[in-house]
């Protein structure tokens, strides 16, 4: 059973002035943290922070891809494991795979499958790992932004990140960034993904209804709250490459300065030239 005792039967989600149970307004997103480049052992890394929801997301490759058989001559693979940790949730969740994860982790990996220049690798995966410590709905697009920074972390040449936020539905409002208790008795959560810099929508997903002109509104939201949410990914990125510079920049500082080898120098003319042939 699931932790929502504490919520009345009677819930107003959200009260005349549009004041969310959060506080929030209806166009207000969770507060966002990301930090890249947090595990040493993987190519690329990213933790983040929404709200309440808790992500690390790790990168690998491009590698040569097992099982052979997998292996695209003409492309990479890229494969996404979403998994959310036993102790995510409230009541601990059954370890592995279940048909909600294998499902997030086909999503992922597709919207991820068209901004990475996979052409670029034959033959081999790109592996991107999204562990969920913390669950408070909305994981799958917390994961996915997580990823993104730690694929780019991972120098994986792509188009453009991958930016990802949900818009629904609450007490007939249409409402950006829905939390958990907003997605259990709110009417619909539809959550997208974008690539920035063209616009496309490379994950598009509904839970529950919206009309024609809700749909529109919620992906107008989820479309303004991507660009705040794209310049914390890049924001991430830039402190970590910052840090990176620094790093490499004290060990070059730290390292005796190389001597110089010593000059060779032309070999010496012999004193008794031969005579030239017209001296003769
Ligand atoms: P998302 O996390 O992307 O919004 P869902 O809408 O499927 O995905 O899930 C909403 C929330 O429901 C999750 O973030 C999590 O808090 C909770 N949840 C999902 N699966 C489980 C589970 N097996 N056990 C307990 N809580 C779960």
């Amino acid at each position: 059973m699931e932790d929502i005792e504490h919520i009345p039967k009677e819930l107003k989600l959200i009260d005349a002035k549009g004041i969310r149970l959060d506080g929030r307004r209806a166009d207000e997103l969770r507060p966002i943290k990301i930090e890249a480049g947090v595990l040493k052992k993987a190519d690329g890394s990213a933790y983040l922070e929404w709200g309440n929801n808790k992500v690390l997301a790790a990168v690998y490759g491009p590698r040569e891809a097992h099982p052979r058989h997998l292996q695209d001559p003409a492309k990479a693979l890229v494969q996404c494991r979403y998994n959310m940790a036993p102790f995510s949730v409230t009541d601990r969740k059954r370890p592995g795979p279940d048909r909600r994860s294998v499902e997030i982790s086909k999503v992922i990996s597709e919207a991820f499958s068209a901004v990475v220049f996979v052409e670029q690798f034959p033959r081999t995966s790109v592996d991107v790992y999204i562990e969920v410590l913390q669950a408070d709905a909305g994981t799958r697009c917390a994961g996915l932004t997580a990823a993104s920074v730690a694929l780019a972390d991972a120098g994986i040449p792509m188009r453009d990140l991958v930016t990802s936020c949900a818009s629904g539905k609450i007490g007939g409002v249409v409402a950006l960034d829905l939390n958990k208790d907003e997605d259990n008795f709110g009417e619909a959560d539809c959550p997208m993904a974008i690539v920035p810099r063209t616009g496309e929508i490379v994950l598009l997903q509904m839970d529950g209804h919206l009309t024609a002109a809700e749909f529109d509104e919620a992906m107008e939201l989820s479309i303004g709250a991507a660009k705040q949410i794209y310049e914390l990914q890049r924001d991430a990125l830039r402190r970590r490459f910052a840090s990176v510079a620094e790093a490499a920049q004290r060990e070059a500082e730290r390292e005796p300065p190389r001597e110089e080898p010593p000059r060779e120098m032309p070999p010496e003319m012999p004193e008794d030239l031969p005579p030239e042939v017209d001296d003769l």
